[in-house]
Parts: structure tokens; C-alpha cells; sequence
């Protein structure tokens, strides 16, 4: 391989002098992602065009990003779902279905499930106490 010499001094460049920019579209409005941990912010085209997460692209990268790295993106509020009993926890952006791990795991093993907020208020789910709510 030959070294190159970069000598040659283009002139005619435009404004479009973005260093490092492989940006053929140049309009991707794919939602973004930051994480001030990290340093860094991500465009969910990933999420969106090979996880089909739709309008779960964030929550799904705030998932990921947390098993991966240990720590949530910015403006993410987790609700965890953890058993006390087993290794089982959960993470997810709404109540709801962190509660509904909740009860399905404690249905299902009679193991105590604490739910935590991104307040850090927690409800326990306990096996015994779950009733069966058709609505
Ligand atoms: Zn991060
Ligand atoms: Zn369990």
C-alpha cells in the first residue's frame, strides 16, 4: 500500500465540509436518543428498520442500552419489575405492564415482585394477593 499525500487542496468545496459526515439522505428523521453517561446520542433508525419496535423504538433502546451499558439514556423514566425470590426482573418505560409482569410472575410462581417507579415508589406484588380481574 502507498501512502497517500493529501496535497491537493480542493477548491471547490462547498459549504458541505462536514468532517466525517457519510450522510447520503441528509433528511433522517429517525428519532434521536442521548445519554450524557455515555457521551453520545443515537438515531433509532436501528430500532425502527430491524427491530420493528415502532413507536416502542425508544423504550426499546432504553432497554437495550441498559442491559448493555448499566445505565438508562437521558430522559428515560424505568419502572423495574424484580423478584425478590429469583434472578427475574424486568424493565419497562410504563406502570402498567411492569405491574402486569408483576402479577403474571407472582401468579405464576407465588414469588413476591416489587415494582419500583422512576420515583423510586415501590409496589410489591405478592402471589397470594392476586386475584383474578377479568375487565
Ligand atoms: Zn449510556
Ligand atoms: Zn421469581
Amino acid at each position: 500500500m502507498a501512502l497517500e499525500s493529501p496535497s491537493v487542496v480542493d477548491e471547490n468545496s462547498d459549504l458541505e465540509a462536514d468532517t466525517g459526515g457519510s450522510n447520503p439522505q441528509g433528511a433522517n428523521m429517525d428519532p434521536t436518543v442521548r445519554c450524557s453517561t455515555c457521551g453520545r446520542e443515537w438515531q433509532l433508525t436501528y430500532e425502527l428498520e430491524e427491530l420493528h419496535a415502532g413507536n416502542r423504538a425508544i423504550e426499546q433502546f432504553a432497554l437495550d442500552h441498559h442491559r448493555h451499558t448499566g445505565h438508562y439514556p437521558d430522559n428515560v423514566s424505568p419502572w423495574t419489575a424484580t423478584c425478590r425470590a429469583c434472578p427475574a426482573e424486568e424493565l419497562y418505560l410504563e406502570e402498567r405492564p411492569a405491574m402486569r409482569f408483576g402479577r403474571t410472575h407472582a401468579r405464576h410462581t407465588d414469588h413476591e415482585v416489587v415494582v419500583t417507579g422512576p420515583d423510586g415508589e415501590q409496589e410489591t406484588v405478592e402471589g397470594a394477593h392476586v386475584t383474578h380481574t377479568d375487565r
